[in-house]
């Protein structure tokens, strides 16, 4: 079959590399420059920062089988950080969160992107507008960074959504049952911090969960294996502040955020670097029970990290990597 997929974060490429190993035809279409989606790491002149997920772990045994191939072949490795919970300043041990082998990619997170894509046609900086049908197959109307007017691509037998579910929700118009259970669950914002000092700030941590503080979460990047040595940390707004200011002016932004983390950290030293980034949808709290959407008649699904695949809790890496896998069998 000939196979588009729409989104070349973990999920997409997942079930990319599955369909391909299978012997079908697969266009990956990605509207940025980059592959990794939210398993990003913005690059600047002092090196990398990891300003979308932090590391990942992996609990069921087909992700935990797939991560030891990534860890043995060196793209991924595990972070031995001291890890530890704020508030008003002051550490104390992370306690239930500080447990479990956390995964990084090397040197950065975008690598576990970049390597899931080897061998793959993936379409960079084409934006997917929506899907049309010809006859039993699809046609992709895709917006492209260089031409100003939209093209089309395909016919495709298949087509996959693996995007956040609020922009899967629109693409899935043409199936209207499954565009009704992606719009039933949505995704929360995230505003990431990234800061890099000239001189050692000394805070005897390198990962820590923040209470109390616009920040929740902050990380020493430099301390992940494989980066370049330095002071370089990245921070996460709570849902709360992120909801609140999802339309702020990223200056204003920066701003209040490099002084939660002053207050955070007790310290005044002023950054030689320091950006932001709004992930406008970041995390799904609440991820739909099931592992991706099929309608075997239409040919047409959707996967990502916003179905539960059999895990507790807010969507993350492990989810997509599951849900991506789980499509690539529906095709079968
Ligand atoms: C700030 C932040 C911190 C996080 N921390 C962690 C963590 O520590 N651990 C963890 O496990 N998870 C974490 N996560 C979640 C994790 O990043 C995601 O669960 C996972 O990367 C989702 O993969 P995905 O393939 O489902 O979606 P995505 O990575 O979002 O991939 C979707 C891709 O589709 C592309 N796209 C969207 N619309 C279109 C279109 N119309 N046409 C073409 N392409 C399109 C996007 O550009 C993107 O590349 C974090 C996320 C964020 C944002």
């Amino acid at each position: 079959m000939q196979i588009a997929i729409i989104g070349a974060g973990m999920s997409g490429l997942t079930c990319a590399r599955q369909l391909l190993e299978q012997g079908h035809q697969v266009t990956v279409f990605e509207k940025s420059h980059n592959v990794s989606g939210r398993m990003s790491t913005r690059q600047t002149e002092l090196g990398g920062f990891d300003h979308g997920a932090q590391y990942f772990t992996a609990k069921s045994p087909a992700f935990k089988k797939a991560v030891a191939t990534w860890s043995k072949d060196g793209w991924v490795a595990p972070w031995k950080g001291r890890f530890v919970t704020l508030e008003n300043g002051k550490s104390k041990p992370a306690g239930a969160n500080g447990s479990g082998v956390r995964h990084v990619g090397v040197p950065g997170m975008r690598e576990i992107g970049v390597q899931l894509a080897h061998e793959l046609d993936v379409r960079s900086a084409q934006r997917v507008e929506r899907i049309e049908p010809l006859g039993k197959q699809w046609l992709l109307i895709v917006q492209s960074d260089t031409v100003p007017i939209s093209a089309t691509a395909g016919p495709f037998d298949a087509v996959v959504v693996a995007v956040p579910a609020d922009q899967a929700a629109g693409l899935l118009r043409v199936a209207p049952a499954l565009a009704e259970q992606a719009a039933s669950t949505h995704l929360v914002p995230c505003w990431s911090l990234m800061l890099a000092f000239q001189e050692s700030l000394e805070l005897g941590f390198d990962g820590a969960w923040v209470n109390g503080s616009r920040l929740a979460w902050l990380a020493h990047d430099a301390s992940k294996p494989g980066r370049r040595p330095g002071e370089h940390w990245v921070g996460q707004a709570s849902v709360a502040w992120s909801v609140e200011h999802l339309e702020d002016d990223p200056e204003r932004a920066k701003e209040k955020l490099l002084k939660a983390f002053h207050e955070a950290t007790n310290t005044h030293v002023q950054p030689v670097y320091a950006a932001v980034h709004r992930w406008r949808y970041a995390q799904a709290a609440q991820p739909l029970a099931g592992d991706c959407l099929w309608d075997a008649a239409l040919r047409i699904g959707a996967c990502g990290d916003w179905f539960a695949a059999g895990l507790d809790g807010a969507g993350r890496i492990e989810n997509a990597w599951l849900s991506g896998a789980a499509m690539a069998q529906r095709l079968t």
